[in-house]
């Protein structure tokens, strides 16, 4: 199911899930036929309220993504969903500092909402005579502007009290990660933090089912729970590019192709990406693709030095995987020649990296698992909507 963008925020888009949907069904529901106001008014306080408490989860996300941004991170979007808002980032600074920054900046928006609705509920309170906390309690279930007010500030509370558990992935569990980082580093603190999620995430699950009764709970336990596992595994990886150096994955090249070769000549093997080389430095690239049309156009008799790309990155024998990797994907580069000392030495690919990539990420969890697990959750939804 695609999320639907509706508008921007700055370079942000915001976007609303399908599922969303399924939230107005349970206020039309649950909510349709009871209230003090009737059902008319009481359907349009609920739905009202349901807009408003998105709203503040926007703004909360908005936080993240501001900061996001402040600190040079580049946001892509915001979607809301059933089980609330994500804003996505580009990737999530590795500085403990700043991912505490920005995973606070969330929970700081409620709390700057609460802040604000408080002096006209203490207004009110005083005005109405308030004195025990049971008057509150009533208050929350009145269809009534000052109702609504009251339940914001509830729902406020909430939502920066649940985002601030210290369970990864969510806004306490990154803070939580961030710590531990301080202390172990960021590989165990992040699998200790997304241990601990999971250990919190399963209680959650279990309370939702046993106590709760609120599907919307078990839906995040199971969003925590595979989130938390994807996102602890893309730091065991990013872990081990950072110590492999791509000297020792290159594929080792004797001596590359020489501007002054006719085309053909970079055909034998079958064809490639190849590097040019003059006197062992790297001159320029010849992208197969290129090879292909210009022979396909009857430019055989071309040289190599007529259409080799000199617009050319090289990256050092001592490079880690991961630098050159991200390198490649800003490039849009599917080969990078590798240099010793400015002298050429082979060439490091996209396919060598998915190779690699294969044997760095641990198996424990199969796709097949991952698989399983979004339909188990997909079969829970459906057995709520239901
Ligand atoms: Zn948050």
């Amino acid at each position: 199911m695609q999320a639907l963008t509706v508008g921007h925020i700055g370079n942000i888009q915001i976007k609303l899930h399908p599922t969303l949907a399924l939230i107005v069904l349970w206020v039309l529901i649950d909510w349709g036929g009871y209230g003090v106001a009737g059902a008319a008014g009481s359907l349009i306080f609920s739905l009202l309220f349901v807009a408003l408490v998105f709203g503040c989860v926007l703004l909360h996300e908005l936080g993240h993504a501001f900061m996001a941004m402040s600190h040079g991170v580049r946001v892509r979007d915001v979607t809301l969903s059933v089980i609330g808002g994500v804003a996505r980032l580009d990737h999530f600074p590795a500085k403990p500092r700043t991912e505490t920054m920005i995973a606070l900046a969330g929970p700081a928006v409620n709390i700057a909402m609460m802040v604000g609705l408080a002096p006209f509920i203490v207004l009110y309170a005083v005005i109405q005579g308030f004195v025990w906390p049971r008057d509150f309690a009533e208050l929350l279930l009145e269809p009534s502007p000052a109702g609504l007010l009251a339940s914001l500030f509830m729902a406020n509370a909430m939502l920066a009290g649940f985002n601030l558990l210290p369970v990864f992935p969510m806004d306490g569990g990154r803070v939580f990660r961030a710590g531990l980082s301080r202390l172990v580093g960021r590989d165990t603190g992040t699998r200790v933090a997304v241990m601990v999620g999971q250990v919190l995430a399963v209680a959650m699950a279990v309370a939702s089912l046993i106590w709760l009764q609120n599907v919307t709970v078990l839906l995040l336990a199971v969003f925590i729970i595979i989130v938390g596992h994807g996102e602890g595994r893309a730091v065991r990886v990013e872990t081990a590019m950072r110590r492999m150096r791509v000297g020792q994955f290159a594929l080792w090249d004797m001596g590359g192709i020489a501007p002054s070769q006719p085309l053909t000549y970079a055909l034998r093997g079958g064809p490639r990406d190849v590097v040019v080389t003059d006197g062992g430095r790297v001159v320029g690239m010849l992208w197969r693709n290129n090879v292909l049309s210009a022979i396909r156009g009857g430019s055989a008799a071309q040289s190599v030095a007529d259409i080799m790309d000199v617009d050319v990155v090289t990256a050092d024998v001592d490079d880690s995987v991961f630098d050159v990797q991200k390198q490649m994907t800003e490039l849009k580069r599917w080969a990078v020649p590798v240099v010793e000392d400015g002298e050429y030495r082979g060439i490091f690919t996209a396919d060598r990296f998915g190779h690699l990539y294969r044997q760095v990420t641990p198996s424990r969890l199969s796709p097949k698992h991952v698989a399983g697990m979004t339909t188990l959750a997909n079969s829970l939804l459906r057995l709520w909507v239901r």
